[in-house]
């Protein structure tokens, strides 16, 4: 009631503020619909070994709106977040994903798939049962699945988050903390986690190889996971010398637009089954 107020307020006393206001409403009703109208997209992003092959890849939702086309996860994952859509959304990622799998094992092709995973989600208490279920009817391996997850989700409830982390590392899914370095407390998750691996920030790829600071952190991070026995991904890797720095301080695998754009997920299939 009060936010119906504020925005009845809002709405009298500026404009601007009603404008937003209604098209965040707009694109959550649009949102709604989304899923059952078929508007959601799976995108795939490799990664590569430090040869150059592709060893995995990244999925990444797109939704294809009807009048405004081609949505980035920014502009609507909070949203979906915010509303619990993101639940559906993300069982349906992860169906999508896992199908994707099955194709690439009956093509016996080893390449691994992760997905995004919101907090919200996660808190889900059947989220493990689900996931299982989605695995045995596309019959996939856990292992060949990777959740990536943010710092940011443990920031509250923590020891949920951390039992439900450790109930995923049972059925065999992998965990990859995403945007490494840019949470706070990075180290203490670490030692706390069933972790499997970790992906350097495009923040500190970025300055590769000139900036001295994202060097001795990048290296920093590279050394630690080697220590803990982790798999590392560098993200948003766009140049050459980028990729050059990163093979020379021992970074097992790589991923970015100089490797490959998203696209859909059937153009990287193609690709990969050769035809
Ligand atoms: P993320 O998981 O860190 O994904 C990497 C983002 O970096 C992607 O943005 C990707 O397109 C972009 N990227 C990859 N290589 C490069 C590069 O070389 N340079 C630059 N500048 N950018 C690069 P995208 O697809 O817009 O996704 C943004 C974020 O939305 C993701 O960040 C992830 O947190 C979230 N997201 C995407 N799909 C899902 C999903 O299915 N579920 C959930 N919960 N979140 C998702
Ligand atoms: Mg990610
Ligand atoms: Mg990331
Ligand atoms: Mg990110």
């Amino acid at each position: 009631a009060a936010k119906q107020q504020g925005r009845d307020r809002v709405c009298f006393f500026d404009p601007a503020m009603q404008q937003a206001a209604t098209e965040r409403l707009q694109l959550e009703n649009d949102l709604h619909d989304a899923l059952t109208r078929g508007e959601l997209e799976l995108y795939l992003q490799p990664q590569v070994d430090a040869q150059g092959r592709t060893v995995a890849a990244e999925a990444l939702m797109r939704w294809r709106h009807p009048t405004k086309g081609l949505v980035n996860p920014g502009a609507f994952i909070p949203l979906a977040e915010e509303t619990g859509l993101i639940v559906a959304m993300g069982d349906w990622m992860l169906q999508r994903a896992c199908a994707m799998l099955r194709r690439l094992d009956d093509a016996g092709l080893p390449i691994e798939i992760s997905v995004n995973v919101s907090a919200r989600q996660l808190r889900e208490a059947d989220f493990v049962a689900r996931l299982q279920r989605i695995l045995g009817e596309e019959g996939v391996f856990a292992s060949r699945l990777t959740l990536e997850i943010t710092e940011s989700m443990l920031l509250t409830d923590a020891d949920q988050v951390v039992a439900r982390l450790y109930a995923l590392h049972r059925t065999g899914v992998k965990l990859s903390i995403d945007d490494f370095g840019t949470g706070y407390s990075s180290m203490t998750y670490l030692k706390q986690l069933p972790l499997h691996e970790i992906k350097i920030d495009r923040a500190f790829v970025d300055g590769l190889p000139d900036d001295a600071n994202d060097s001795t952190i990048t290296r920093a991070i590279l050394g630690l996971a080697r220590d803990f026995g982790l798999q590392v991904v560098a993200e948003g890797v766009e140049t050459d010398a980028q990729a050059e720095r990163l093979r020379a301080l021992g970074c097992p695998r790589m991923q970015g637009y100089l490797f490959g754009r998203p696209q859909p997920a059937e153009h990287y299939l193609r690709q990969w089954l050769g035809h």
